[in-house]
């Protein structure tokens, strides 16, 4: 892994072994974030837990907490993560934190496989950020992680190994690592004996970009124009009314850098070609996040990563730029449900998601927009969760549209409903020719329930 570097920032960790610290001498000796200790297991509570994080939030450090795990089975990882995500409530959860949890696991005292390992891992890790909306990162000793499986990669690292010469060593799920403890017996002004020592791999304000929370999270394309919104709308080349897949942005100078929305890995890094899923896109950088759906930057004049690379949050992915079918300099970003065949993308809009709610959501820090009760709601408009499908059901004739938005009947229902099924049939029977065969097929099917 890369070595030390002297403009990294300086940080520290800490626990009740260090007794009561002075936060504000740590603050002056340039320690600019710290990582306290919370919890263990399913039930201990790191006893100056609380009194350690607003201390350090006071004087002003960026501040995360860690998570000692001792489970040997993915029921005890829930557990465990349960216990930890509910000890953070003392202090206002997880999200009152500029630094994500942590989980550490780094022995393995009663034996367990490898591939154990990873399962109470996982589930540890899938838990917690089911249950703070923040997604952890891993802290293991240099040989300890060893033991983990490349799929965890996904995770930064924070890596422990105490030398000043020995950089940790590659792993399978590492190359780089996010956080160094390169020292067990550091020395701090404000803190009595020793204590951990960590550098964050770049600056101050590296550290606050990739995990900070101050940002403005209502709009997560903050510092862009929005020139045109997800939805319908007449199409700025060809003048047609049409919907339009993603959203349009625009940065200053017209070859401005676009750095990624989202983590992930690229999938597709150059001139989209007729066919392929990206053609009129231009150059097109495609990443495809944890969950599945591939984030689509297009009409770039460059690229900035190659395909398979792991990209983070905020990273560099290429220029600005007016390539392939584009009215302008701008930024095309659609967010498509999924990455193949043809890198997802699909003839109706019903492949993509709006990329602002999608955004919002994935980072989990602001809730779903909740549609107003039936009661209060003007029923001849569509809910915006619900434009998609609403028009593919009209424009496949299974509703006629005449009373958009309101509630359905249950005579209106079943005719669709029926309607839907005949349909049905009449297209399998296509195939096999035989619709009474193919009713009493399915009679049998729907007696079953
Ligand atoms: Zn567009």
């Amino acid at each position: 892994m890369q070595a030390r570097k002297d403009s990294n920032v300086q940080g520290i960790d800490v626990s009740r072994y260090q007794g009561k610290i002075d936060w504000q001498q740590v603050k002056a000796d340039k320690r600019e974030f710290v990582f306290i200790k919370a919890t263990e297991g399913q039930t201990y509570t790191d006893p100056n837990f609380v009194t350690n994080v607003k201390g350090a939030l006071l004087a002003g450090l960026l501040v995360g907490t860690y998570h000692f795990l001792r489970a040997t089975s993915a029921d005890v990882a829930k557990a465990e993560a349960a216990h930890y995500a509910k000890s953070l409530e003392a202090i206002g959860g997880a999200k009152a934190l500029q630094l994500p949890p942590v989980m550490d696991y780094e022995n393995n005292p009663a034996g367990i496989s490898k591939a154990q390992i990873n399962v109470v891992a996982r589930t540890f890790l899938l838990e917690l950020e089911r249950l703070t909306g923040i997604k952890p990162i891993i802290y293991t000793g240099n040989s300890f992680a060893g033991n983990f499986d490349a799929s965890l990669g996904s995770y930064d690292l924070w890596i422990a190994r105490y030398s000043d010469t020995r950089v940790p060593d590659d792993q399978p799920a590492w190359k780089f690592w996010d956080v160094w403890q390169y020292s067990e017996s550091g020395r701090v002004p404000g803190i009595v004996g020793n204590v951990d020592l960590n550098e964050f791999n770049g600056s101050l304000a590296d550290l606050k970009k990739r995990y900070g929370r101050e940002q403005d999270v209502s709009n997560p394309f903050n510092g862009y124009r929005i020139t045109s919104p997800f939805g319908m709308r007449k199409h700025p080349v060809s003048g047609v009314n049409k919907f339009h897949r993603g959203i349009d942005l625009v940065v200053s100078p017209a070859d401005g850098p676009i750095y990624a929305f989202i983590a992930g890995e690229v999938m597709h890094a150059k001139m989209g070609v007729s066919g392929s899923g990206f053609g009129n896109y231009g150059i097109t950088v495609a990443i495809r996040d944890d969950k599945g759906y591939l984030h689509v930057y297009a009409h770039l004049s460059a690229a900035a990563v190659k395909v398979g690379q792991q990209v983070k949050r905020g990273q560099l992915i290429g220029k600005q730029g007016s390539t392939g079918i584009s009215s302008g300099a701008h930024l095309h970003y659609e967010v498509r449900k999924a990455c193949t065949p043809q890198y997802g993308y699909t003839a109706t809009e019903s492949g993509v998601v709006e990329p602002t709610q999608y955004l919002i959501n994935y980072y989990g820090q602001t809730p779903v927009k909740e549609d107003k009760p039936l009661s209060q709601r003007d029923i001849n408009v569509v809910s915006p969760w619900a434009e998609a499908t609403w028009a593919e059901v009209t424009a496949n004739g299974y509703y006629d549209g005449t009373r958009p938005g309101a509630m359905i009947t249950r005579e209106e229902s079943g005719i669709v409903m029926n309607r839907l099924r005949k349909n049905i049939l009449k297209l399998i029977a296509g195939i096999n020719g035989n619709v009474a065969d193919m009713d009493e097929r399915l009679k049998k099917i729907e007696a079953e329930g």
